[in-house]
């Protein structure tokens, strides 16, 4: 499908001048291969939003168990209880780690882990209660799939259990487990996750319980471009109906070491340049999510500054630790403040520190 150079510009001065693009023109735009065209256009709605800031969040990321039950062919994390290798933080090992977070000016602690079959409920729930009995810091924990697994092992329902968890002190959820909502997607890489109406309703009923979210997108591995797009149409219509998502944070699929990467040679992750072309439609599609984040950890740190310039305004967490990225064979995986605010200046951009809900603090 040619786009011609009028009909490009038409879709592109639409969305410069305040109108929204639709599903079909976001198609035909990803497939016109007009990188700078759709780049230059993505960096001027970034600059009329956002400005010159680019922000980030200083955070520690704590991945608590890596036993799963789960079988996502993408994922090089995980491994089967009893597996050598496999390990459950106890509740006071995390708060170490937290105590450590917050002596280095941590503002949040992002918590996910895989779904350990020797913990319910309680474990969550106690760990919540042992962080925010010593510290006073944003918890940013649990994907939808770890909130359906514990509503399900607890019998409680996914609202019961968001409620619950919120009362414990949750502050707000990563929007991970989306990988591509689509179902025969999921089927081919993920069969046994929540499906996509699950993640949808999980999210949905988040934001409803004053529970905000990220929003996320897996992609560079057996999806197809319409497939991107009815994912990003997903995201926009729930943000258009609760206004809870916080940002858009596009996920490259690093391969190496995972399942799908090894048993399918297509899938070996985006190229550079479509990793900026999937920055720039989601700016240019998401017209209700002010924040478009790029993730240093599966971009590196060169792509994801030149990703600032192609729709993306900020550079997400310092992490400290980061487990899931590095076990996929990704070599970038530690970062501190300093660093971060280099990142951003040697490309000519202001460093903005925020917290996890987009508060700048300073
Ligand atoms: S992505 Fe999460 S649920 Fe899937 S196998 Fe890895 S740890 Fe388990």
């Amino acid at each position: 499908m040619l786009l011609v150079e009028e009909e490009l510009s038409g879709i592109l001065e639409k969305r410069l001048s305040g109108g929204r693009i639709s599903k079909e023109e976001a198609y035909r735009l990803l497939l016109s291969g007009s990188l700078f065209s759709l780049g230059e256009a993505a960096d001027r709605l970034r600059e009329k939003s956002c400005g010159d800031r680019v922000s980030y969040v200083v955070n520690r990321n704590i991945n608590f168990t890596n036993i799963c039950t789960g079988s996502c062919s993408f994922c090089a994390y995980r491994v089967r209880k009893g597996d050598p290798s496999g390990y459950l933080m106890s509740h006071e090992r995390i708060l170490r780690l937290v105590e450590e977070a917050v002596a280095v000016g941590a503002t949040e602690v992002c918590i996910q882990g895989g779904l350990n079959p020797d913990i319910g409920i309680d474990y969550y729930t106690g760990m919540l209660e042992t962080i925010t009995s010593s510290f006073d810091i944003h918890i940013h924990a649990f994907s939808p799939m770890e909130v359906f697994y514990m509503a399900e092992k607890s019998g409680l329902g996914i609202a019961e259990t968001l409620r619950l968890l919120k009362e414990k002190g949750l502050g707000s959820m990563p929007g991970t487990a989306a990988e591509i909502l689509d179902r025969e997607v999921r089927e081919e890489i993920c069969p046994r996750k929540i499906t996509a109406e699950e993640w949808v309703d999980i999210v949905k009923t988040a934001h409803h319980l004053g529970i905000p979210t990220t929003a996320t997108m897996l992609y560079g591995h057996v999806e197809r471009p319409e497939h991107r797009i009815n994912h990003l149409d997903i995201i926009r219509r729930i943000q258009d109906e609760t206004g809870g998502f916080t940002e858009f944070v596009p996920l490259s699929f690093v391969h190496y070491n995972t399942p799908l990467g090894k048993a399918n040679p297509e899938a070996h992750g985006a190229s550079g340049l479509e990793d900026l072309m999937v920055h720039a439609i989601s700016r240019l599609f998401l017209d209700n999510i002010p924040n478009i984040q790029a993730s240093w950890v599966k971009l590196g740190w060169k792509l994801a500054q030149t990703a600032l310039f192609f729709g993306a305004n900020d550079l997400g967490g310092t992490l400290m630790d980061e487990s899931i990225s590095r076990a996929a064979g990704q070599k970038v995986s530690m970062m501190d403040e300093a660093q971060m605010r280099r990142l951003i200046e040697d490309v000519g951009r202001k460093p903005a520190r925020r917290d996890t809900l987009y508060r700048f603090l300073e």
